[in-house]
């Protein structure tokens, strides 16, 4: 531990996001002995990490300005453009030697956006969303999909370990978009899926437990029904993945498909499920899709 903060402690690294992931995130690259900056839109999301030791910066262009490595753990495109754009915008502090991260979960097409916008500067960049929601993040499990130059994914590997225990190198930037966006489908078909056929069960007279006693004793036993299974027995649902994140996945895979051509029959259908109930339950965990079939 002594020797690794040793290691760590010549790269500045800035954190923008303290939301349902930035915070556990930020929290591991701190534990690894990292010096972190944090910046947040509402600053009293902050107060954890400044408490566990963290420097607070007030604007994005100031923690780029003094930070040689820049997280994103950002919602989506809007809170991207946000964060880089304007007098105070994160692009005003970049300059050669530096390097962006963006882990939030995005289009390949909006990252070749910002891949242009951040490398005009001279800075590096970076393209990697995550696998693995709340829990993997607090426990430092999450898979990290990177994509760019090689090389430079290589000279991150310290900080990548700091927040998860895979790096997959998916390619060239943007790659590691397209791989989530591809994962992100296949969890809400798949959690639509779990929801109807507990559904089935229940309007059969089936008790929930017993449902899910067969499903965790066969083949589908798996670890994300697993995560999902005291919310379907108690009919509450916390976020940790939120469904409003879910719903934009899966748009933000159809559009894929449309610019691949790519076919997506379930995920059309998924998507649209997902849409139907965002009024409802945004704010909710994504395995809120089960009240959609009551
Ligand atoms: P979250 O809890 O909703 O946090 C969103 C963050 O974005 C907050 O820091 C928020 O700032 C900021 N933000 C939103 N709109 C903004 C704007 N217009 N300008 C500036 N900042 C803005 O999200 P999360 O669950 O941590 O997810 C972050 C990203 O990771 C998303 O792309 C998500 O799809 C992806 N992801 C999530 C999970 C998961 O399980 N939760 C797993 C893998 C990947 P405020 O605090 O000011 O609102």
């Amino acid at each position: 531990m002594i020797k690794r903060r040793i290691k760590n402690m010549g790269e500045k690294i800035g954190f923008i996001g303290m939301g349902i992931m930035g915070v556990p995130m930020a929290k591991n690259i701190l534990n690894k002995g990292y010096d972190l900056t944090v910046y947040n839109r509402t600053e009293e999301k902050c107060a954890l990490l400044k408490e566990a030791g963290a420097n607070i910066c007030g604007y994005p262009s100031d923690l780029a300005r003094d930070c040689d490595t820049v997280i994103l753990m950002l919602t989506g495109p809007e809170a991207i453009d946000n964060v880089l754009g304007g007098s105070e915008g994160l692009l005003k502090g970049l300059a050669k030697g530096k390097c962006v991260i963006n882990m939030s979960t995005v289009t390949p097409e909006y990252t070749e956006k910002i891949n242009a916008e951040i490398t005009i500067t001279g800075a590096d960049f970076i393209d990697s969303p995550v696998s693995g929601s709340k829990k993997p993040a607090e426990d430092a499990q999450l898979i990290i999909l990177a994509s760019g130059d090689k090389d430079v994914i290589e000279s991150k590997e310290n900080l990548f370990l700091a927040m998860g225990k895979k790096i997959v190198n998916c390619g060239e930037a943007g790659k590691g978009s397209a791989v989530k966006l591809a994962n992100n489908m296949l969890l809400g078909i798949m959690m639509s899926g779990f929801a109807e056929a507990a559904n089935l069960a229940e309007s059969s007279g089936v008790s929930t437990e017993t449902f899910l006693d067969v499903i965790f004793s066969g083949p589908l036993n798996n670890f994300l029904f697993q995560l999902k299974k005291d919310m379907f027995i108690n009919e509450d649902f916390p976020p940790q993945f939120p469904f409003k994140h879910m719903e934009k996945d899966l748009r933000f895979a159809q559009k894929l498909a449309d610019d691949t051509g790519a076919e997506s029959h379930l995920g059309k259908l998924t998507a649209s499920m997902f849409k139907n109930g965002l009024s409802r339950f945004a704010e909710e965990d994504v395995a809120a899709i089960k009240k959609f079939y009551k």
